[in-house]
Protein backbone atom coordinates (compact mmCIF):
# COMPACT_ATOMS: atom_id res chain seq x y z
CA UNK A 1 0.00 0.00 0.00
CA UNK A 2 2.68 2.12 1.12
CA UNK A 3 4.80 1.04 -2.26
CA UNK A 4 1.83 2.46 -4.80
CA UNK A 5 0.76 5.51 -2.35
CA UNK A 6 4.99 6.77 -3.09
CA UNK A 7 4.33 6.16 -6.41
CA UNK A 8 1.26 8.45 -7.20
CA UNK A 9 3.46 11.11 -5.32
CA UNK A 10 6.38 10.56 -7.54
CA UNK A 11 3.90 10.06 -10.43
CA UNK A 12 2.84 13.81 -9.35
CA UNK A 13 5.91 15.54 -9.09
CA UNK A 14 7.22 14.04 -12.65
CA UNK A 15 4.01 15.59 -13.96
CA UNK A 16 5.11 18.96 -12.09
CA UNK A 17 8.24 18.74 -13.54
CA UNK A 18 6.94 17.87 -16.64
CA UNK A 19 4.88 20.76 -17.10
CA UNK A 20 7.71 22.85 -16.11
CA UNK A 21 9.99 21.94 -18.33
CA UNK A 22 8.27 21.12 -21.62
CA UNK A 23 8.73 23.43 -24.59
CA UNK A 24 12.00 24.49 -22.44
CA UNK A 25 15.53 24.21 -22.60
CA UNK A 26 15.74 22.83 -19.01
CA UNK A 27 19.33 22.57 -17.64
CA UNK A 28 18.86 19.34 -15.65
CA UNK A 29 19.90 16.43 -17.61
CA UNK A 30 22.24 13.12 -17.22
CA UNK A 31 25.38 14.23 -16.14
CA UNK A 32 24.08 17.16 -14.70
CA UNK A 33 25.60 16.95 -11.21
CA UNK A 34 25.55 19.60 -9.30
CA UNK A 35 22.62 18.96 -6.82
CA UNK A 36 23.96 15.57 -5.81
CA UNK A 37 27.69 16.63 -5.38
CA UNK A 38 26.52 19.30 -2.90
CA UNK A 39 23.59 17.80 -0.76
CA UNK A 40 22.93 20.57 2.25
CA UNK A 41 23.11 17.41 4.15
CA UNK A 42 23.78 13.42 4.19
CA UNK A 43 20.61 11.69 2.73
CA UNK A 44 17.63 11.57 5.18
CA UNK A 45 14.61 9.79 3.84
CA UNK A 46 11.27 8.58 5.17
CA UNK A 47 11.04 4.74 5.05
CA UNK A 48 8.98 3.81 2.30
CA UNK A 49 11.34 5.61 0.37
CA UNK A 50 14.04 4.21 1.64
CA UNK A 51 13.09 0.69 0.91
CA UNK A 52 12.43 2.09 -2.81
CA UNK A 53 16.11 3.63 -2.67
CA UNK A 54 17.33 0.19 -1.27
CA UNK A 55 15.50 -1.82 -4.32
CA UNK A 56 17.53 -0.27 -6.41
CA UNK A 57 20.93 -0.45 -4.24
CA UNK A 58 20.27 -4.28 -4.30
CA UNK A 59 20.20 -4.50 -8.13
CA UNK A 60 23.48 -3.30 -8.08
CA UNK A 61 27.02 -4.95 -8.37
CA UNK A 62 28.73 -6.09 -5.36
CA UNK A 63 31.67 -3.87 -5.50
CA UNK A 64 29.41 -1.04 -6.11
CA UNK A 65 27.29 -1.92 -3.40
CA UNK A 66 30.27 -1.58 -1.19
CA UNK A 67 31.94 1.30 -2.76
CA UNK A 68 28.71 2.87 -1.53
CA UNK A 69 28.57 1.61 1.64
CA UNK A 70 32.61 2.70 1.82
CA UNK A 71 31.62 6.52 1.02
CA UNK A 72 28.39 6.17 3.58
CA UNK A 73 30.47 5.23 6.18
CA UNK A 74 33.01 8.25 5.62
CA UNK A 75 30.01 11.07 5.11
CA UNK A 76 31.69 14.29 6.54
CA UNK A 77 29.89 17.59 6.83
CA UNK A 78 28.20 19.50 4.28
CA UNK A 79 28.01 19.98 1.36
CA UNK A 80 28.12 16.21 1.25
CA UNK A 81 28.19 14.52 -1.94
CA UNK A 82 25.70 11.91 -2.57
CA UNK A 83 26.90 8.14 -1.89
CA UNK A 84 24.78 6.97 -4.77
CA UNK A 85 26.25 9.31 -7.45
CA UNK A 86 28.87 7.87 -9.87
CA UNK A 87 31.29 10.08 -10.29
CA UNK A 88 32.81 8.94 -13.41
CA UNK A 89 30.11 9.96 -15.42
CA UNK A 90 27.85 12.11 -13.00
CA UNK A 91 24.77 9.97 -12.97
CA UNK A 92 22.41 8.50 -10.07
CA UNK A 93 23.11 4.86 -9.85
CA UNK A 94 19.71 4.36 -8.41
CA UNK A 95 18.15 6.90 -10.24
CA UNK A 96 14.73 4.99 -10.89
CA UNK A 97 14.36 4.54 -7.05
CA UNK A 98 15.70 7.67 -6.58
CA UNK A 99 13.69 9.53 -3.43
CA UNK A 100 10.90 12.63 -3.77
CA UNK A 101 13.86 15.39 -3.16
CA UNK A 102 16.22 14.09 -6.03
CA UNK A 103 12.74 14.28 -8.18
CA UNK A 104 11.87 17.56 -7.33
CA UNK A 105 14.66 19.29 -6.82
CA UNK A 106 15.37 22.29 -9.78
CA UNK A 107 11.33 22.17 -9.93
CA UNK A 108 9.79 22.64 -6.32
CA UNK A 109 10.78 25.84 -4.23
CA UNK A 110 10.19 26.05 -0.41
CA UNK A 111 9.11 29.40 1.53
CA UNK A 112 12.59 30.16 2.33
CA UNK A 113 13.83 29.78 -1.46
CA UNK A 114 16.95 28.98 0.04
CA UNK A 115 17.69 25.29 -1.29
CA UNK A 116 17.11 26.21 -5.03
CA UNK A 117 19.66 24.91 -7.90
CA UNK A 118 21.45 27.92 -8.84
CA UNK A 119 21.85 26.78 -11.89
CA UNK A 120 18.22 26.54 -12.95
CA UNK A 121 18.06 30.34 -10.92
CA UNK A 122 20.38 30.94 -13.60
CA UNK A 123 18.61 29.83 -16.39
CA UNK A 124 15.47 31.04 -15.32
CA UNK A 125 14.90 34.20 -16.95
CA UNK A 126 15.76 32.25 -20.58
CA UNK A 127 13.36 29.55 -18.89
CA UNK A 128 10.54 31.84 -18.30
CA UNK A 129 10.98 33.93 -21.81
CA UNK A 130 9.81 30.44 -23.58
CA UNK A 131 6.65 30.53 -22.75
CA UNK A 132 3.88 30.40 -20.17
CA UNK A 133 4.62 31.52 -16.01
CA UNK A 134 6.52 28.57 -14.51
CA UNK A 135 4.42 26.84 -11.91
CA UNK A 136 6.61 25.62 -9.60
CA UNK A 137 5.68 22.79 -7.15
CA UNK A 138 5.62 23.56 -3.44
CA UNK A 139 8.81 21.80 -1.60
CA UNK A 140 7.40 22.76 1.87
CA UNK A 141 4.27 21.14 1.08
CA UNK A 142 5.58 18.03 -0.48
CA UNK A 143 7.90 17.25 2.46
CA UNK A 144 4.90 17.85 4.93
CA UNK A 145 3.14 15.53 2.89
CA UNK A 146 6.06 12.98 2.72
CA UNK A 147 6.01 13.30 6.58
CA UNK A 148 2.18 12.73 6.94
CA UNK A 149 1.99 10.07 4.77
CA UNK A 150 5.25 7.93 5.79
CA UNK A 151 6.04 8.97 8.98
CA UNK A 152 9.86 10.33 10.07
CA UNK A 153 12.70 10.37 8.25
CA UNK A 154 15.67 7.60 8.48
CA UNK A 155 19.48 8.66 7.89
CA UNK A 156 22.14 7.43 5.44
CA UNK A 157 24.12 6.20 8.37
CA UNK A 158 21.50 4.79 10.41
CA UNK A 159 19.52 2.86 7.60
CA UNK A 160 23.30 0.99 6.35
CA UNK A 161 23.98 0.06 9.44
CA UNK A 162 20.48 -1.45 9.61
CA UNK A 163 20.57 -3.27 6.69
CA UNK A 164 23.54 -5.16 6.67
CA UNK A 165 24.64 -6.60 2.51
CA UNK A 166 23.15 -9.83 1.38
CA UNK A 167 19.57 -8.58 2.73
CA UNK A 168 17.23 -9.85 0.01
CA UNK A 169 14.95 -6.79 -0.09
CA UNK A 170 13.97 -4.12 2.14
CA UNK A 171 12.69 -5.36 5.27
CA UNK A 172 11.78 -8.30 4.51
CA UNK A 173 9.38 -7.35 1.40
S1 LIG B 1 18.78 20.49 -10.27
FE1 LIG B 1 20.47 21.77 -11.03
S2 LIG B 1 22.37 20.60 -10.73
FE2 LIG B 1 20.60 19.20 -10.55
S3 LIG B 1 20.33 18.31 -12.61
FE3 LIG B 1 18.98 20.12 -12.47
S4 LIG B 1 20.23 21.81 -13.27
FE4 LIG B 1 21.64 20.15 -12.79
S1 LIG C 1 20.05 9.60 -4.83
FE1 LIG C 1 20.75 9.92 -6.92
S2 LIG C 1 19.67 11.76 -7.67
FE2 LIG C 1 19.54 11.73 -5.41
S3 LIG C 1 21.27 12.98 -4.68
FE3 LIG C 1 21.93 10.83 -4.73
S4 LIG C 1 22.91 10.55 -6.74
FE4 LIG C 1 21.67 12.43 -6.83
Amino acid sequence: MEREALHVLYDAIEARARSASDGRDWPCRRGCDGCCRRLGEAPSLTRAEWQAVWRGHLALPPAVRAEIRNKVERLGAAPVECPFLDTSDGACRVYAHRPAACRSYGFYRGRAHDAFCTIVEAALPALEAAGDPIVFGNQDALEDELARRFGPRVGIADWFAAHPEGEVSADGR
